[in-house]
């Protein structure tokens, strides 16, 4: 008899049937459920908070519930150092160093993900000179597949920290992740409507001003809702947006009323246009001012499905066109806005913006309607300029197209035929998007 589902993710696009989940409370306890899971022949796989779309996550062996493993373990106010057990959740991170006066220099959307799950897919924010979550590891502990417990950093074990600091779950289980954190700081945000083709011109100057732009392109539409998020010089008082203001943006606008226009869209696909220059026009400029990591998040209460890819940043605007242009041409009805990110580019291996400057454009879709015909669109558009899929977002790669996107993508599999050869951390997405292991030959390697 098949197992029961033991797991599914946020989106609901995957679910797993685990042999036996297993929830431990140290890092002793860790060791000995990937010891245990070994002499059983079961395969190991740990889970963060569900929130990759991808089956990145999922296993038919042991599925390792983290959640016991969240609290903090060092935090070093002077250094900004801040080590945490890897199942602690981004919103409690984020509380914690806030009462230590501490931040981190960038986030995502969402703050409901763990910290080891963010990193292990390359969960990243906006900004042209701030990188991923990733980039602000120094430090991982892991617990590799014959149950040994090791450290890694730019000094200890480099190539396994190269490798492992956006790893895909596929190197071992981490156990704790040491971040560079910085002092607490402000962040002003201006949002406004910008028509696409003044952002697009304007793109040279949108990131050189502003520490964290990004925008969202309502399909259908000219229109642009942009964000840019500044520091505050220190001192400065913030101003958070009154109470019913932030309800009302956030709660009703984006979340409750976003289900309604989603439904309606659904049912009635022609009024979808109408609803998008309504959507557009309904996101009125605002600007306030809060705690960092505050104005990072929001609250994502409407279920979708996502597509991000990562390409190179002086090809988005070609991209963005050919996006817009697909979409009048094809018949399809978008509700969801087209998110447009950026990143620096980093020494990570398999980090999206691994070596070079990034743009992300992410394509989403409301989650009774279908997406492929839409996202296949997008990624052919994307691929025709080496763009690299998000590891935690819909895509259909695999390790050979991947390969070529990924200069040292022979090394992270040089890395895990050493730390994993009888790949115990394996599953049908990583035999998809990196091979089975040992295989680095067959496909080339
Ligand atoms: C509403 C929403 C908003 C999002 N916003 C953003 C965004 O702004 N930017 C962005 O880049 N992405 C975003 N994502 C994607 C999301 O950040 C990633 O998919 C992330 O990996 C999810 O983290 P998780 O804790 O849910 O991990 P899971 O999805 O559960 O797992 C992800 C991977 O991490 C591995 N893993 C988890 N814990 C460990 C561990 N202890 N040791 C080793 N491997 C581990 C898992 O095995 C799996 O391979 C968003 C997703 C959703 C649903």
């Amino acid at each position: 008899m098949a197992a029961a589902i033991a797991w599914r993710n946020w989106s609901g696009t995957v679910s797993a049937r685990p042999a036996r989940v297993e929830r431990p409370g140290s890092v002793e306890e860790l060791s000995d459920a990937v010891r245990r899971a070994v002499g059983a022949g079961l395969r190991v796989k740990a889970a963060g908070s569900g929130h990759s779309f991808t089956g990145v996550a999922v296993t038919d062996g042991v599925l390792l519930r983290m959640d016991a493993l969240d609290a903090p373990v060092r935090i070093d106010g002077r250094s900004g150092l801040v080590t945490v057990e890897a199942g602690m959740p981004l919103h409690r991170l984020n509380s914690v160093l806030a009462a230590h006066g501490l931040a981190m220099t960038n986030l995502g959307d969402i703050d409901r993900q763990t910290v080891s799950g963010a990193i292990s897919t390359g969960t990243h924010g906006t900004g042209a000179r701030s990188g991923a979550l990733a980039a602000q590891v120094r430090a991982l502990e892991l617990v590799l597949a014959d149950g040994s417990v090791v450290r890694c950093s730019a000094e200890e074990r480099p190539e396994l920290f190269a490798a492992a600091r956006v790893g895909l779950g596929a190197l071992g289980v981490i156990a704790s992740v040491t971040l560079q954190c910085e002092p607490a700081f402000v962040l002003h945000a201006a949002e406004g409507p910008m028509r696409l083709p003044d952002v697009l011109g304007g793109l040279d100057e949108l990131l050189a001003d502003n520490e964290h732009f990004e925008f969202y392109w309502f399909p259908h539409t000219d229109l642009a809702l942009t964000k840019r998020n500044n520091r505050l010089p220190a001192g400065e008082r913030p101003r958070p947006l009154g109470r019913a203001r932030a309800w009302f943006d956030d709660e009703l606008l984006s979340n409750t009323l976003f289900e309604a226009v989603c439904r309606l869209g659904s049912a009635v696909p022609a009024v979808i246009p109408r609803l998008n220059a309504l959507s557009g026009r309904a996101l009125s400029a605002r600007s306030y001012s809060q705690e960092s990591h505050r104005v990072f998040v929001s609250p994502r209460r409407v279920v979708f499905r996502e597509m991000e890819y990562a390409v190179p940043r002086e090809a988005v605007t070609e991209v963005v066109r050919a996006i817009h242009d697909w979409v009048a041409d094809s018949g399809e009805r978008i509700v969801f806005p087209v998110e447009v990110r950026f990143a620096p580019a980093d020494d990570i291996w398999l980090s999206t913006a691994h070596r070079r400057d990034t743009a992300y454009v992410a394509v989403h879709q409301y989650h009774r309607l279908p997406y492929e015909r839409y996202f296949r669109a997008v990624a052919a558009i994307a691929d025709a300029v080496g763009g690299r899929p998000h590891w935690g977002k819909l895509h259909w790669l695999d390790a050979e197209a991947l390969r070529g996107r990924y200069p040292r993508f022979d090394d992270f599999r040089a890395v895990r035929d050493r730390v994993d050869p009888a790949g115990v951390f394996a599953n049908p997405y990583l035999d998809r998007v990196l091979g089975p292991v040992g295989t680095r030959g067959v496909s080339g390697g």
